[in-house]
């Protein structure tokens, strides 16, 4: 008998021993794991450090493949289930390290109130307006956006028009303001939109609008041949039932 098959001999038999006791062989492992648990962390950490780039390797040639993605995203939730209280730990972490950020993210975001920028809202170059003025101006504006901040959570809303406080809903979409809702209550603007038309000499139907939504304004003689055009053919489509039935 040679080495080569004294050791495959060898082989199988080990072969043999471990598919009998499989359960045993695992019992005991994990007696090993739970008893030497620094040490095997450290084995591990070592194995890693050690194949580093091989790992690397490995996970972006599964990336490419359907089943190496299937395989990393079985990983990953038998990981989350296995580790519940320490994913929930690191999700904690990252919102806490996030949250100072996303703050000054949104202070950044907002317009600073430069002395360029309060001329601006003044409508005069920076240089002609003294700087006591610049200051007024600057602290209006700061009490007007803490305003609109406190307005935020409101259920009311007062109409520029009539000055009465009224619900929300009371009030059109309107996407260019903060709120998403217009400066008029819906009564106020069609009675505005109604006078403009008559204004005009049109006519005002909130009702008749277009393709795009637009309010659809006609002169009285528009309105009749359109009135005209739609009673044709209202009458048309009834004769040709008509001789349909009679027909059938
Ligand atoms: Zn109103």
């Amino acid at each position: 008998m040679t080495d080569a098959e004294k050791k495959a001999l060898k082989a199988a038999h080990n072969k043999k021993y471990r598919d009998a006791n499989k359960e045993l062989i695992a019992a005991n492992q994990k007696k090993y794991r739970e008893a030497n648990k620094e040490l095997v962390r450290e084995r591990k950490r070592a194995y890693r450090e050690v194949n580093k780039e091989r790992i690397a390797a490995k996970k972006a040639a599964d990336a490419k493949t359907e089943r190496g993605r299937k395989l990393d995203k079985l990983r990953g939730e038998r990981y989350r289930t296995t580790h519940a209280e320490r994913v929930r730990e690191l999700h904690q972490k990252s919102r806490d390290k996030r949250a100072p950020i996303a703050k000054q993210e949104a202070k950044q975001r907002r317009v600073e109130l430069r002395d360029s920028y309060v001329a601006q809202i003044l409508r005069m170059p920076t240089d002609l307006v003294p700087p006591e003025v610049i200051e007024a101006e600057r602290i209006r504006l700061k009490i007007k956006r803490k305003v609109q901040e406190l307005d935020n959570d409101r259920t009311e809303k007062k109409c520029s028009t009539c000055r009465e406080y009224k619900p929300l809903i009371s009030f059109g979409r309107n996407h260019g303001t903060k709120d998403g809702r217009s400066y008029e209550c819906r009564l106020c603007n069609r009675e505005r939109k109604r006078r403009d038309a008559l204004l005009k000499g049109l006519t005002f139907n909130p009702r008749n609008r277009d393709e795009f939504g637009r309010v659809r304004k006609h002169t009285p003689e528009e309105l009749k041949t359109a009135k005209n055009a739609h009673a044709r053919e209202v009458y048309a489509r009834n004769k040709q039932r008509r001789n349909y039935e009679t027909h059938k």
